[in-house]
């Protein structure tokens, strides 16, 4: 069996550090590891619209900026193919197959639908389309046959809900699709990264982000006021790690080298932490250090990020050929879904062979 990825993001705005550490990263190791036959990236503008029918302005604005994201960060149109969700009509089609599969009761028990729900105040009247994105993003998964959807925590019960609708398929109309596996961050900070507000989690929709494409000023500004522990107001006051969002922070992005870099005073996090937990360090000088590591992290995607801005046309014929490719392979897919079901009446000749025996007594 071919080792495949699939995975993706919604074009609701520029992608941010937590698409970074939760997906973005890794897709770029396991790229270039060469361990993988085939790499889909798809720009899920279809999912975005289930949230965001009435302003499709802003999901046509931001598939080029998540374009532009997924290039500087090293995702490589000669190693994987990076395509538009809405472009592959398979997809909705396997969509509307899969929906007899699963019951209204158990979309209802998906806890991501229902956190977001709440976020979204759909509480009173949720869109049917947004009700069953679960479901579409079992078609976005199956229809490449992927095997492996490296994503963030908050993806869990999607990919839970994908393998329940494969096996269902498979069991009902003979093996057909294969079962995803999903990989998360290894690192723990780096599974949910919480926003610069302290909130759970970094979010478009929340509007607490440190973008990707954000300058070193604002970068600066965002990390400077940044949450940390509300009850550290003077340096000698002990300091707090839990829910502070800079630790997490550091957590996530910081390594021995940068302390000999930027912070030579201290071997590592452990001892840093030491310091701030035993009082007389204070928020400012952690500030800055990590705003040395993210700088580090950030600068060498900016400048491929500029590149890439200077042929914008160039971008969007790497989406069109990407969005060619990802359709011959979902189409494929969905002819074996169409003969499983036996939904194939013009190529199944033993069919028509039976009807014309039928009436020809
Ligand atoms: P929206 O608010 O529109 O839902 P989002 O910021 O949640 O946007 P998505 O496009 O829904 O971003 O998520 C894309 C991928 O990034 C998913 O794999 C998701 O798990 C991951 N991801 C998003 N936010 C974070 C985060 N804060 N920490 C870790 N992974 C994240
Ligand atoms: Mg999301």
């Amino acid at each position: 069996m071919e080792n495949i990825i699939l995975t993706g993001d919604r074009p609701t705005g520029r992608l941010h550090l937590g698409h970074y550490v939760g997906s973005l990263k890794r897709r770029v190791e396991l790229q270039n590891s060469g361990q993988y036959d085939k790499i889909f990236i798809m720009i899920a503008d279809a999912q975005a619209l289930t949230d965001n029918f009435d302003n499709p302005e802003k999901v046509r604005q931001n598939i080029i900026e998540v374009a532009l994201d997924y290039l500087s960060v090293g995702l490589d149109p000669a190693k994987s193919t990076l395509f538009i969700q809405s472009q592959i009509p398979e997809l909705t089609e396997l969509t509307f197959y899969y929906m007899n599969l699963v019951t209204v009761s158990r979309l209802q028990r998906n806890p991501t639908v229902k956190s977001e729900i709440q976020l979204r105040n759909f509480e009173a009247s949720i869109p049917v389309g947004f009700f069953c994105y679960p479901i579409s993003q079992a078609s976005d998964i199956t229809a490449f046959k992927a095997t492996c959807v490296p994503v963030g925590e908050d993806q869990l019960p999607m990919l839970e809900q994908t393998n329940e609708i494969v096996r269902k398929f498979n069991s009902v109309y003979g093996e057909t699709l294969v079962e995803p596996k999903i990989l998360l961050p290894d690192n723990k900070a780096c599974l949910r990264l919480p926003g610069t507000d302290g909130k759970a989690k970094m979010s478009k929709s929340l509007g607490n982000c440190i973008y990707l494409s954000d300058t070193p000023k604002e970068v600066k500004q965002k990390v400077m006021s940044m949450y940390t522990d509300p009850l550290h107001l003077k340096v000698e006051d002990p300091g707090h790690l839990e829910g502070n969002t800079v630790f997490t922070y550091l957590d996530a992005f910081s390594k021995p080298e940068h302390f000999a870099e930027y912070l030579p005073d201290y071997q590592n996090l452990d001892e840093l932490k030491e310091h701030y937990q035993r009082g007389g360090l204070g928020d400012v000088k952690v500030k800055k250090f990590l705003n040395k590591v993210l700088e580090e992290e950030l600068s060498p995607i900016r400048a491929r990020r500029a590149e890439y801005e200077k042929d914008i046309e160039g971008v969007y014929r790497i989406l069109q050929a990407g969005c060619e490719a990802a359709r011959a392979k979902a189409s494929e897919t969905l002819e074996e879904v169409k003969n499983a079901m036996k939904i194939n009446y013009f190529e199944d000749s033993a069919l028509i062979a039976e009807h014309v025996n039928k009436y020809s007594k």
